[in-house]
């Protein structure tokens, strides 16, 4: 049965500009799209493009959305073409939620790992996360002066709880000689992984390093790409790899590859508003993870607390995120698409 579409885009300012490996982003922007059967009941879905992570760009979403007839039916859902993964993921996640509302969740207890920010403020920041029980943290690594941050990394550790790991993320802001003075440091420390420390593209030394090195080494930024994602599975990447559902385009297909190939995956978020963090969480839901705490540190980054997914703590319960409903995320949204 045909569903009626319409979309409305939104612009959302971070509670704190974020200092990334690529540069300091202050607001996101995105769609929301709104499918609505006949009998009146809708259902969200989110487009959050990042094409610094490969994905399509909010323009293409756009113009993917006003293409779009007024009635969809599951292959025109199903259809959206691998370029879009976003668009992919929104109008798949949106679809489920309103034709299967009651396919049920795994119940599960799921671990969620603490976002540090860059810099000396992990310090204190990873105090705070281990007094509010989380024991698995991700530190921002590769935005300030190189051998500063290694000679803090100790300072972190200290902070973390008893049994606690640190993962390390570098945005792919490292070189070759950087990456190895980094896996020399992490020798013997309590670090769960380290996450794309060479850019996208440098293949042959990222092998060389899974394989030199015991901490393990994750691929994010160069497994956004499904296309990617696929060709390094095929190759059998030793590591671990980061995936960002609302990025990676369908759901469904994201699931069957990497349960096909036994993947060892940590789910991540993408800074999505409400409706996207929680489709994205019902993605890690449904996978077989093993025991591996989400990066879903970004809940919370609105300065508009109505568009932040309620913090879940440091374990996500599968029946709390089944049960929590939307938002007035659709009313906050606007009608008019920007001309900018
Ligand atoms: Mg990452």
């Amino acid at each position: 049965m045909p569903v009626r579409f319409e979309y409305r885009t939104f612009r959302a300012a971070f509670r704190q500009p974020l200092a990334t490996a690529h540069g300091v982003w202050s607001e996101r922007e995105g769609v929301f799209v709104r499918l609505t059967a006949e009998t009146g009941r809708s259902a969200l879905g989110e487009i959050a493009p990042l094409p610094a992570w490969g994905s399509e760009p909010l323009a293409a979403a756009l113009a993917f959305c006003t293409a779009l007839p007024a009635m969809l039916d599951e292959a025109a859902v199903r259809a959206v073409p691998p370029t879009l993964p976003c668009c992919r993921f929104a109008l798949e996640t949106a679809w489920d939620a309103l034709q299967r509302p009651d396919d049920p969740v795994p119940v599960r207890q799921l671990p969620l790992a603490a976002l540090l920010p860059a810099g000396p403020a992990a310090v204190e920041a990873a105090t705070r996360a281990a007094a509010r029980g989380f024991t698995t943290m991700k530190w921002k690594v590769g935005v300030g002066d190189d051998a500063a941050e290694r000679a803090l990394l100790p300072h972190v550790l200290a902070a973390l709880p008893a049994g606690g790991r640190l993962r390390l993320d570098a945005n792919g802001a490292w070189d070759l000689a950087e990456a190895r003075l980094w896996l020399q440091a992490c020798e013997g420390r309590p670090i769960e992984f380290i996450e794309q420390p060479l850019p996208v593209g440098r293949e042959q030394p990222v092998l060389e390093l899974a394989t030199a090195f015991a901490t393990r080494l994750a691929l994010d930024e160069s497994v956004a790409h499904e296309a990617d994602l696929h060709r390094w599975l095929d190759f059998g990447w030793p590591g671990i790899y980061v995936l960002k559902p609302a990025l990676a385009g369908s759901p469904r297909g994201i699931l069957k590859l990497i349960a096909d190939y036994e993947a060892e995956v940590v789910f991540s978020s993408a800074f999505e508003t409400a409706v996207g963090a929680r489709a994205a969480l019902l993605v890690a839901a449904r996978a077989n993870l093993a025991g591996r705490a989400l990066g879903f540190g970004t809940i919370g980054c609105f300065a508009d607390e109505r568009l932040n997914l309620p913090e879940p703590g440091p374990t996500l319960s599968t029946k709390w995120l089944a049960r929590l409903a939307p938002g007035p995320l659709w009313e906050l949204s606007s009608p008019v698409p920007p001309t900018a």
